[in-house]
């Protein structure tokens, strides 16, 4: 399948801890503000650390900017009450979209534990969300096997059971290759499921960082990339690089039939924005004002 439609885009942001963070991440919306996400979500710290900055940036990047944001919320060390009291205050922001996960463990534990009085897992959180009727929820997916995973399969099945807990749509983990996404969404339609899963994608800022993420996620580093970094890194290119490898596996997602994709922002609009670009992606406003 192929396709020359431009694809929709949203932006993944996390909240800032300082103040020089504050200033990156509000300059990073407004850079990309204008290439009109059609939705933008903004993380929730491990074990609900940034629980007040999430839900601060949330509610301005969504009053602000005049953005659709979808607030991240972790089952992570809170009682169901707490966890829902999180999301009705998202409500009253006027937030209507929610990236709901069961989170990773807790500071200093080895494995995810559920809070005695919280959500076990994924599935109920969605359950409890979705039974509110307020929101639009999206989920994680993982093309390569979570490292909580005993197997591909066991993530399938597991997407499918969080998208008949009322899950609307997935945004995956990230990944190199454009055959790891289509491998996971042709098993994903194989059982069953008929939900978007939006390829998320990391426009490498620096490699070392790219490399200590996808040891912690799981993500396979090919050894054309790890060696094709290597020497950009000799010749002072690596930002080149970057951006043309996550141009052109955009451009293959989008000729396989992909029609959004999800850019992990790490608060810094300069990749994104040019890979976006390089997609024929542009700024509407500046159009409009040509027109
Ligand atoms: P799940 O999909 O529920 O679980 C991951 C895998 O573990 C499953 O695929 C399945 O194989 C297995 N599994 C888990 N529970 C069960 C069960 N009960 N029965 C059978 N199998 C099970 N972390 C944060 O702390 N804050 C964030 O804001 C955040 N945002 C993220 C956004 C995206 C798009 C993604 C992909 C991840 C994000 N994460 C975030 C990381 C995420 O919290 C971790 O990957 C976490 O370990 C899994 O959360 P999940 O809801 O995706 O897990």
């Amino acid at each position: 399948m192929t396709t020359t439609q431009t694809p929709r885009i949203s932006f993944e942001f996390f909240p800032p801890q300082s103040l020089e963070a504050s200033f990156r991440l509000w300059d990073t919306v407004r850079a990309l503000a204008p290439l009109e996400p059609s939705f933008s979500s903004v993380t929730y710290g491990a074990g609900g650390t940034t629980r007040d900055l999430t839900h601060e940036a949330v509610a301005t990047i969504h009053k602000n900017y005049g953005l659709n944001v979808a607030a991240h919320l972790t089952c992570v060390d809170a009682t169901r009450e707490e966890t829902m009291q999180i999301a009705q205050s998202y409500s009253d922001a006027g937030v209507t979209e929610i990236v709901a996960l069961r989170g990773d463990a807790p500071k200093g534990a080895e494995s995810f534990t559920a809070h005695p009085d919280g959500f076990a897992d994924a599935c109920e959180l969605i359950e409890a969300l979705a039974d509110t009727g307020k929101f639009k929820l999206r989920v994680g997916a993982y093309p390569e096997p979570h490292p909580d995973s005993p197997s591909s399969q066991a993530d399938v099945d597991w997407l499918k059971r969080k998208i008949d807990a009322g899950a609307h749509s997935a945004i995956t983990q990230f990944f190199f290759e454009a055959d790891t996404f289509f491998r996971f969404r042709d098993a994903c339609v194989k059982e069953g499921i008929d939900a978007p899963i939006i390829p998320g994608i990391l426009p490498i800022q620096s490699w070392k960082g790219a490399q200590r993420f996808a040891a912690r996620c799981g993500t396979s580093v090919p050894t054309w990339v790890a060696e094709a970094f290597e020497k950009a890194e000799r010749d002072d290119r690596s930002e080149l690089l970057a951006t043309s490898l996550c141009t052109e596996l955009c451009s293959d997602l989008l000729e396989g039939g992909v029609e959004d994709l999800h850019f992990y922002t790490l608060n810094r609009p300069e990749r994104t924005r040019d890979v976006c670009h390089a997609l024929g992606i542009t700024p509407s406003k500046v159009l409009q004002n040509v027109a």
